[in-house]
């Protein structure tokens, strides 16, 4: 299968898709990590980046386009693909579309976890991740509960940062509602409960 998962920042995106992955063998498109991985490591792509996510702004679509295709070309994609965090703009998806057509692997559902502004504010101030295995918690957890490494918070995790990350998504990413809704592709599950229970019900939304 290969599913684009939908929802404003912090919505569970990268939770949801970590279980997918563990139960189903997935193979998992971040294209956040992937940009903060190449802002760790000093690449061109992260220099140009690092601006643009400092300020919760987008990366341009040029950057984001080839950073996918190329990214699809890898083998392990061919378990098929979990999108997280991308596409965030219509003209990433019809990019989208068009590569996974010349591919043959058409997309077989647009998964969007539903979470209400207020709610994500508070959840996206108070995250934590691991610095070791990316494990996503809360301010909470002293250490990761999951290899007990250390826990920090993502530079584009503070207030300011995270109003504009939310701007950004209204005028920019959820337009894609109605776009995969338009391709008969748009499921919808209720983001605001247990990670858990929101995972049953993923599993059980995409008929897997
Ligand atoms: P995320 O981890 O998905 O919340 O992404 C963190 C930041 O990376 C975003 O606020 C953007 O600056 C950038 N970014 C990630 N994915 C994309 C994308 N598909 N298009 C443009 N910018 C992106």
């Amino acid at each position: 299968m290969n599913i684009v998962l939908l929802g404003a920042p912090g919505a569970g995106k990268g939770t949801q898709a970590s279980k997918l992955v563990e139960k189903f063998g997935m193979c998992h498109i971040s294209t956040g990590d992937i940009l903060r991985a190449a802002v760790k490591a000093g690449t061109p792509l992260g220099v140009k980046a690092k601006g643009f996510m400092d300020a919760g702004e987008l990366v341009p679509d040029n950057l984001i386009i080839d950073l996918m295709k190329e990214r699809m070309q890898e083998p392990d994609t061919n378990k098929g693909v979990i999108f997280d965090g991308f596409p965030r703009t219509t003209t990433q998806a019809v990019a989208l579309d068009s590569e996974l057509a010349k591919m043959n692997r058409p997309l077989d559902a647009a998964l969007l976890i539903d979470v209400k502004a207020d709610v994500i504010v508070n959840r996206l101030t108070s995250r934590r991740m691991c610095k070791q295995c990316g494990y996503i918690g809360s301010v909470s957890d002293a250490t990761c509960p999951q290899c007990g490494g250390e826990m920090y918070q993502r530079d584009d995790d503070n207030e300011t940062t995270v109003r504009n990350r939310l701007d950004v998504y209204a005028k920019s990413t959820s337009p894609l509602i109605d776009y995969y809704r338009g391709s008969d592709l748009l499921v919808t599950v209720d983001g605001d409960r247990d990670p858990d229970v929101v995972f049953d019900d993923v599993i059980s939304s995409l008929n897997m």
